[in-house]
């Protein structure tokens, strides 16, 4: 490719958004934005467009009065509002896109993934509930369409860099084996285990029986990351952990025996992968998505860029220790949903979803997500292999499944 590749930024008003905005913006001679969407906060989305100046901009909510105000604004010479997202689902399909930066928080963002992939596009892929809920689906379509799945969680993406120390020559050519029936950076014979770090959120040190009691500002004072809201509340619970075990089975091709969970309460240490011979290759930065996100564009090469380098002249001590099954139950839920696969994956994610947006809503206790979501995961009509449909049906027999739970509780 002669030009630069066209990027979409999708979600660009989040927290991985706004940082992928600042990446692009570091990298400007080597790629092009092209489309950003959003879906309310318009007006921060509307800075956002006259800063960077997309070719497309799309607001995925249109049936808000607000987006209609929006959209009636007349285009620039050089910007073009749409609403709705089957305008962004056409924009990621089209020639204009290249590479798609997938920052919808939840599973709103599977249709655009699975759109990137079945295009044939780089899906640098942060939304990880599109793998959670439908892994064997966007990695079949990615293998079809020789689309690219590059990982912007940060533990993924140290993984996915320490597992090349293992492949010299094999990056450039090769990095999307075949293998079986899915598309995946191949961990080969050598990889024994992955060890994903977790910081362990900001009740790590409360005393066991004082969860129950954690407010909604306790639950999103996260110590090392600043992120949106959904995926704090994970942290605090380690549903996102849980989340994170099954995104690297997919991705990585590792059943839940080769997965390991460590507390590593500076976030330092990405993730790391354990060889055969004993080595453990990990992947060290400070807490900053610009890093794995612009690695998921330049890769395979590296560019200077915003990311905050580690200062070694500052004294550092890292240290890890497990993770504690009673403060955090819904760790097992990731692994048992890696071990049942099939509609397991779809019912967890939705169950946390909406029990997450109870707890926000202050309906429910912090520590009533883990058991609403295990309820729901046990009770669901098990099918091993769906198809799309059948999937999202799951989604909203769960969601349905959680509210029904909390009125049974009011
Ligand atoms: P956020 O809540 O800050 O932003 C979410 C974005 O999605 C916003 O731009 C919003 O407009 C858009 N959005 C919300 N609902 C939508 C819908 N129904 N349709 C279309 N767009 C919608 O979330 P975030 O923290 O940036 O996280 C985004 C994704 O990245 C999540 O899947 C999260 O798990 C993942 N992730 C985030 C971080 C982080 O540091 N924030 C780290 C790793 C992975
Ligand atoms: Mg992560």
């Amino acid at each position: 490719m002669n030009r630069p590749p066209k990027v979409a930024v999708l979600g660009s008003t989040g927290s991985i958004g706004r940082s992928a905005l600042e990446v692009l913006q570091s990298q400007s001679d080597g790629f092009e934005l092209t489309c950003m969407s959003c879906h309310q906060q318009i007006e921060l989305f509307e800075k956002q467009c006259l800063e960077h100046r997309p070719a497309l901009a799309i607001v995925t909510d249109e049936f808000n009065p607000l987006t209609r105000q929006w959209l009636a604004a007349p285009d620039s010479k050089s910007m073009r509002r749409a609403a709705g997202s089957e305008a962004l689902i056409q924009s990621i399909s089209g020639p204009d896109v290249d590479i798609v930066i997938a920052a919808i928080v939840g599973v709103a963002g599977l249709e655009s993934s699975l759109a990137a992939v079945q295009n044939g596009k780089r899906l640098a892929l942060a939304n990880k509930e599109s793998l959670v809920v439908a892994g064997q689906l966007l990695l079949s379509s990615a293998k079809e369409s020789r689309a690219e799945i590059i990982p912007v969680d940060s533990e993924h993406c140290a993984i996915f860099q320490a597992l090349q120390c293992d492949r010299p020559g094999a990056i450039e050519s090769n990095r999307w084996e075949d293998q079986g029936t899915s598309s995946r950076a191949n961990p080969g014979q050598s990889a024994q285990r992955i060890i994903l770090t977790a910081s362990g959120g900001p009740l790590r040190d409360w005393p066991l029986e004082d969860l129950e009691k954690a407010t909604i500002q306790d639950a999103l004072a996260h110590p090392t990351w600043s992120m949106g809201r959904k995926i704090t509340v994970d942290s605090a619970t380690m549903m996102n952990k849980a989340l994170e075990v099954i995104e690297a089975h997919w991705l990585f091709g590792l059943e839940a025996e080769r997965i390991q969970v460590v507390i590593h309460p500076q976030s330092i240490i990405h993730s790391m992968v354990e060889f055969n011979d004993g080595s453990v290759i990990a992947q060290l930065s400070p807490p900053d998505m610009r890093l794995p996100i612009q690695y998921a564009l330049t890769y395979p090469k590296r560019t200077m860029g915003p990311a905050k380098r580690m200062d070694w002249n500052l004294s550092q001590t890292l240290s890890w220790y497990p993770v504690d099954p009673e403060r955090y139950p819904a760790l097992a839920l990731g692994f048992e949903v890696v071990q049942r696969g099939g509609t397991c994956g779809a019912v967890l994610n939705a169950a946390n979803e909406a029990a997450v947006e109870l707890f926000l809503s202050g309906h429910i206790r912090l520590t009533d997500i883990a058991k609403i979501c295990r309820s729901v995961l046990q009770h669901h009509n098990f099918a091993p292999t769906p198809n799309l449909n059948e999937l999202l049906e799951q989604d909203r027999w769960a969601r349905h499944e959680v509210m029904r739970w909390n009125r049974s509780l009011c």
